[in-house]
């Protein structure tokens, strides 16, 4: 474990400014991370513009909160305005959601159908905050890939088949009275499958927390999926949120079926026919 980490001093130009505004950008709020050496090294250099941390804490033996790996660890702070810790600590979860997909394609998917390719596209990345940077939500009506991308290798040729969009959440979607998505989520599904005339499945992941104390790590406890016609077809409320300018769509939940049954979209090629009625449905929501 590494000892020699420079700390930000009172003299240093960003003490008391936000680590991932890369702009200065005065942030009083200490945060606090249990990372594994490697982790704190990545986030520094990707995310947290090479600021040193304030503090590095004695080695002690814990979850990383960022690879979620059992390894030595120690705790880490950083001043840093509140939405940018927020993003900072979801990347946690961001990266075991995705972790779940591959492995379900792996064990479940892979082995029926060998010629199909699952690709992250929307790859969970280490980023400083930069102001007016496109991020995923504004450059909706430009994205032409979701979250993954299934692909078919027949002779050589690699033809697209469909997207799969990954939600995740505490909840599990048996004990959901609806299943709610932000407009703007909502169109960033409908954006890819416009563009490329290809189907999309929704992918729920339940992610939960397990606690080494006072470290913890996120576990993706179960998983399940609908498709976009199913969805659409399940609205049962649009409503403005509270304290919010978003609006936000409510789903009947019904439409999610457990993925022990996706494997059968697979064999029996549904998308393929998903695909032509996506050409008589309108998915669209204002
Ligand atoms: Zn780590
Ligand atoms: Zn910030």
């Amino acid at each position: 474990m590494r000892t020699d980490w420079e700390v930000l001093t009172k003299e240093h130009e960003s003490w008391e400014k936000c680590a991932r505004h890369y702009a200065r950008y005065t942030a009083r709020n200490v945060s606090y991370f249990f990372l594994c050496d490697s982790c704190t090294v990545l986030l520094v250099s990707n995310a947290l513009n090479n600021r040193p941390a304030l503090y590095h804490g004695d080695r002690m033996q814990g979850f990383c909160g960022l690879c979620n790996e059992l390894t030595d660890v120690a705790l880490r702070q950083w001043f840093m305005c509140l939405p940018c810790y927020n993003v900072v600590a979801a990347y946690q979860k961001g990266f075991t959601s995705a972790k779940a997909v591959h492995a379900f394609w792996r064990s479940s998917i892979a082995p029926l159908a060998p010629s199909l390719s699952l690709a992250e596209t929307d790859v969970v990345t280490l980023s400083p905050y930069v102001r007016g940077g496109k991020t995923k939500r504004q450059a909706a009506e430009l994205l032409d890939t979701a979250d993954f991308l299934v692909s078919e290798k027949v002779d050589g040729n690699v033809a697209p088949k469909f997207h799969i969009e990954l939600k995740a959440g505490p909840g599990a979607v048996d004990d959901m009275s609806a299943f709610q998505l932000d407009v703007n989520d909502y169109n960033d599904i409908v954006g890819p499958v416009l563009l490329t005339g290809l189907p999309a499945y929704v992918f729920h992941v339940q992610i939960g927390m397990e606690y080494f104390p006072p470290t913890r790590r996120a576990v993706a406890r179960n998983m399940w999926w609908t498709d976009m016609i199913s969805l659409r077809s399940s609205l049962t409320k649009r409503a403005q949120r509270r304290d919010e300018v978003k609006a936000a769509l409510y789903f009947d939940p019904k439409c999610f079926r457990p993925i022990s049954d996706f494997p059968n979209q697979v064999t029996t090629r549904a998308y393929e026919q998903m695909a032509e009625e996506l050409r008589r449905v309108p998915l669209a929501m204002e």
